[in-house]
């Protein structure tokens, strides 16, 4: 008997995205592991029922049935209240877990003895490349930030030589360039814009320049481990406000992606910055979720403020749910490979990218920065 892994459908609001594509579930199968598919969990990203069957998987019409059947439930969403209920001790999960962002779910976590595994917690080291989640959603992301910001504004984004005159490109500023920041610049450059750039840590210079960009510098290194970014001192921030205020109100879209792992995202973006932006003009917040780049940002609206519309979009990745689903499914059967050895559970504890990535086991937190969170709420 292999080991049981199970697919649930993602319950959370607007989710479309599924943890298992029918070709990872068909790879997964080949090395003995027995997959189970909740029914209809792929028909969001258009994966219907019976491409799993034919990839080898058993698809069962009963909530309860797959998660208390299962030995590793493998999801995209966090699991809510009543998910973690219907596990057991020992049982694991695996999937975003936004550890600071719901401590009540790390602590019910922790006490129903559940072997959790946050995709958001791996460590970013060459051979974890092929499991990093953040890095493959990211890039759907920014691919899609661009496409909003050319759709919601009121003008072109390439250059237009026409009988009627010539049409100069649209200017877009990036702030922020890391994995979803450059592809919101591959994207408006494959869209003929002008693009400049803006981030704290030097190493993003070459590869802003690299897609045709103009890179953006305070001379100042935010640079922290992993290839984050620290938060930056109040003195920083003033020289950053002034720079991002001498750029902002020529271009015509800014779209925003600056994040700081487990802290609230960076303002950057002040009401008067896009007070002074060209009627016309637009502000896509991909950082909506973690508090907002800019100001005026509401998670989930759309706002608009003298003529200028400020997007901020919630759960961007699926919004393109075919490929997030096929990159996230990818990076889930490679870190189920540290799991699972000659399709039977084999948990290698003594690698970092297991252990790291571990939230919570044998009824304890084992990721430190969140047990300090519990622990701090606690008192
Ligand atoms: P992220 O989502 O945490 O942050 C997005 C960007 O915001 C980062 O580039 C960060 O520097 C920037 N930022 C933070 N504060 C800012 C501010 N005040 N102003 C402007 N920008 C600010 O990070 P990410 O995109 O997931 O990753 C960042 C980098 O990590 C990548 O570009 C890459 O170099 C590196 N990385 C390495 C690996 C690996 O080696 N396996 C994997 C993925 C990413």
């Amino acid at each position: 008997m292999g080991a049981k892994v199970a697919v649930p459908t993602e319950v959370s609001m607007d989710e479309r995205r599924v943890a298992l594509v029918p070709a990872t579930v068909a790879k997964l199968v080949s090395r003995g592991v027995d997959v189970t598919v909740e029914a209809g969990a792929g028909i969001g990203s258009y994966f219907p029922d019976d491409e799993y069957a034919q990839a080898g998987a058993h698809i069962v019409v009963t909530t309860g049935e797959l998660w208390r059947g299962a030995d590793v439930v493998v999801k995209v969403q966090p699991p809510l209240a009543a998910e973690i209920d219907l596990l057991r001790a020992g049982q694991i999960v695996v999937g975003f877990m936004e550890p600071s962002r719901d401590l009540d779910r790390v602590t019910r976590l922790r006490d129903g003895g559940v072997t959790a595994f946050a995709m958001e917690l791996l460590p970013r080291i060459t051979r974890a490349q092929s499991m990093d989640a953040l890095t493959s959603q990211a890039s759907v992301a920014g691919y899609r930030a661009a496409l909003m910001a050319a759709l919601g504004l009121g003008r072109f984004f390439p250059m237009l030589t026409t009988p009627a005159g010539t049409i100069r490109p649209a200017k877009v500023l990036v702030l922020g360039a890391g994995v979803a920041g450059l592809q919101a610049i591959a994207t408006s450059r494959r869209l003929g814009a002008m693009v400049e750039a803006y981030d704290v840590r030097p190493a993003a210079k070459e590869q802003v320049e690299s897609l045709g960009a103009r890179f953006l510098s305070l001379e100042i290194d935010a640079s922290a481990a992993g290839g984050y970014a620290r938060e930056l001192t109040a003195e920083e921030r003033e020289r950053q406000t002034a720079l991002i205020g001498e750029h902002v109100a020529g271009s015509d879209a800014v779209i925003t992606t600056a994040a700081i792992p487990g802290r609230r995202a960076p303002l950057l973006l002040t009401e008067e910055m896009v007070g002074a932006m060209r009627p016309g003009s637009v502000v896509v917040d991909l950082a909506a979720e973690s508090g907002g780049n800019c100001a005026l940002t509401r998670p989930g609206e759309t706002i608009e403020r003298g003529g200028v519309t400020v997007f901020g979009p919630v759960n961007v990745p699926s919004l393109l749910p075919v490929n997030a689903s096929e990159t996230y499914a990818r990076n889930i059967s490679d870190f189920l490979g540290l799991l699972i050895s000659d399709g039977e559970l084999a948990l290698r504890w003594d690698d970092e990218i297991v252990a790291e990535s571990c939230l919570t086991r044998d009824g304890v937190i084992v990721h430190e920065p969140t047990r300090a969170l519990v622990e701090g709420s606690d008192r």
